[in-house]
């Protein structure tokens, strides 16, 4: 029988839906193996009907989210996150570096009307989460992935796997020896075959943390190619802000800044 599906979006740009929805041909095909119940980006609306499997997209950035995820969890019985924002919190994330009533204020001409948590934070600080699919926005291979296991019953095994190594078997020349482009690459999880090396530009993550990142020895390494403690920290606040891995470079590259200025 077909896995039931409702997609949900929280705090986003929509990017991974559209992602799901532009999929073209394979779509059709993935149509086969799944109902979709809710998705209104699809123009489905039905967000509490039980579900095989809950998609979810976007960050937990307002009261609102929280509680739509609380019964997006209630009503489904695989949780899977879909991209940066659901996953780690997002680009939106970089303003959990500051204090959020400043903000509001620089930005809004009324910043009273603007009712949002402190925090963006990723999907898993507040319900269980089955499995997680990262990057930004996630890749056809990712869904397709996950929907031919879930069919099968099981969950795909995580691969977090540098993008240094996609690289080394497409047997590209690495930017970073070669061409001193700083390349988040050893750090990072791939899942997109390495496409920016293969263009000549440095990797920026868009796929998170990898499996035993190195952020130290990376960082060190960006710093003798000239990069200022700056330069570093906007390297790992990328994306990615909020996880502990670039967060330790964020914090460690900042006390650096702040002596510069002293
Ligand atoms: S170009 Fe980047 S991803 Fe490729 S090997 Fe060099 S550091 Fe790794
Ligand atoms: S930024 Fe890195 S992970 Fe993202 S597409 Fe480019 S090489 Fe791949």
């Amino acid at each position: 029988m077909a896995l039931t599906v409702a997609v949900h979006k929280l705090t986003s740009c929509s990017g991974c839906q559209l992602a799901f929805l532009n999929q073209g041909p394979a779509l059709l095909s993935l149509m086969e193996k799944v109902t979709f119940v809710h998705f209104i980006e699809a123009g489905l609306y039905d967000p509490n009907t039980p579900v095989d499997l809950a998609l979810v997209e976007g960050s937990v950035t307002t009261k609102d989210d929280l509680e739509r995820l609380k019964q997006v969890r209630a009503h489904c019985r695989y949780l899977v996150t879909m991209g940066a924002c659901a996953t780690s919190g997002g680009v939106q994330a970089l303003r959990n570096m500051a204090n959020v009533d400043v903000w509001k204020r620089a930005v809004y001409a009324r910043p009273d009307f603007i009712d949002t948590l402190a925090d963006s934070t990723p999907v898993a600080e507040h319900v269980k989460v089955d499995f997680e699919l990262w990057g930004c926005p996630v890749t056809q291979a990712q869904l397709d992935q996950l929907i031919l296991q879930l069919s099968r019953g099981v969950l795909p095994k995580d691969d977090a796997e540098k993008v240094c190594m996609a690289c080394k078997r497409a047997q590209q020349v690495c930017v970073m020896v070669t061409r001193q482009e700083p390349c988040m690459g050893p750090v990072v999880r791939t899942g997109c075959g390495a496409l920016c090396p293969s263009f000549g530009r440095g990797c920026y993550g868009c796929f998170g943390p990898s499996e035993q990142p190195n952020g130290d020895s990376l960082a060190n390494r960006f710093a003798g190619l000239g990069l200022q403690p700056e330069e570093i920290v906007q390297r790992f606040a990328g994306i990615h802000s909020h996880t502990p891995s670039h967060q330790a470079q964020i914090k460690r590259w900042q006390q650096l800044i702040v002596k510069e200025i002293e």
